[in-house]
């Protein structure tokens, strides 16, 4: 199959690069130095996608008005002109807006949003909890072995997460708002604290992360009183309100997409092995 992988950032590469080794003849597009590029794959700038199969766009693939994301590139690409005329070509694509998506109809083009994917969120979740202990190890004094945390949140995230920290010898708190969650998180030698009945106590834990994407601490009072780090790794609004926030401080840490910035590489494979099996349907 020929195969255009366009812009994104560093998991790009990796993505290219197995889906080459997979056997499929691989274009990469939208990137300014060739330096780390593999050397499996052929390069071109500014190139369209008439005469390829799939064209895979990064993670989020667009800026605003179907700008694509380029963030290794000095020049602009648009994804108009990336796909006009390329009907049947099939486009595989992340967080695009209804803008994007009706511009892909327009041109008849099959596209495909692939960061929902439940296999890829899931193996997502390994960088990204090695990613957070990382962010620990980076702010903290202390070792994960005989520490206190707090895991907000028991989906995938969460669990994985968990285990890493339970496993390396620290002490798990659970926090999270169903039976089964709960339950899960108590079989799993945890303990565990309901969010069902309103905010949780943390003033005891040496550091929170939260992997739930809504505001489920507005309280500053027991923040005043501890001295723990807090991890945000959900997405937009995250756990905290402004006010929580701002009494965190500086140990407020934000860490937003960590599969890309610490381990692009594994980043990559997951993306090029959920790619060629959508591409194998
Ligand atoms: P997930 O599997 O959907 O887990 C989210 C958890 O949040 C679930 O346990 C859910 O509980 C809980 N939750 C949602 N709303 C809640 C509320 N109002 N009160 C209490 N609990 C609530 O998602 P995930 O894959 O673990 O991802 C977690 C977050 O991390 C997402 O925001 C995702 O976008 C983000 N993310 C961050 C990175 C990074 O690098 N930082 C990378 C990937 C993803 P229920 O099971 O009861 O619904």
């Amino acid at each position: 199959m020929k195969i255009l992988v366009f812009g994104g950032d560093k998991r790009q590469y990796y993505t290219a690069e197995y889906l080459a080794l997979c056997g499929n003849d691989v274009t990469i597009s939208g990137f300014d130095t060739e330096l780390d590029i593999p050397k499996c794959l052929k390069v071109c700038r500014g190139c369209t996608a008439i005469g390829f199969d799939a064209v895979i766009f990064g993670i989020p693939s667009f800026d605003v008005g179907g700008k694509i994301r380029c963030p290794l590139s000095s020049e602009e690409y648009y994804l108009g002109s990336i796909i006009r005329e390329a009907s049947p070509c099939r486009v595989f694509c992340a967080m695009a807006s209804s803008f994007e998506k009706a511009l892909m109809r327009e041109y008849g083009i099959d596209y495909t949003e692939y960061h929902t994917r439940e296999k890829l969120c899931m193996m997502n979740a390994i960088p990204t909890a090695e990613g957070a202990l990382r962010i620990f190890f980076e702010n903290s004094v202390q070792t994960v072995y005989d520490s206190n945390f707090c895991v907000l949140g028991y989906g995938r995230i969460g669990k994985i997460l968990s285990s890493r920290l339970f496993a390396l010898g620290g002490k798990v708190t659970v926090g999270a708002r169903s039976e089964r969650s709960l339950a899960e998180a108590e079989c799993n030698g945890y303990s565990a604290v309901s969010l069902y009945s309103g905010e949780p106590d943390i003033s005891d834990y040496d550091c929170i992360f939260n992997t739930i994407p809504s505001e489920i601490i507005r309280n500053d009072a027991s923040i005043m009183k501890c001295n723990s780090l807090f991890i945000e790794l959900a997405s937009y609004p995250g756990g905290l309100s402004e006010k929580a926030k701002k009494a965190f401080g500086d140990r407020y840490i934000h860490a937003p997409a960590l599969p890309g910035r610490f381990t692009p590489k594994s980043a990559g494979i997951i993306i090029g092995n959920c790619i060629s099996e959508l591409l194998a349907k």
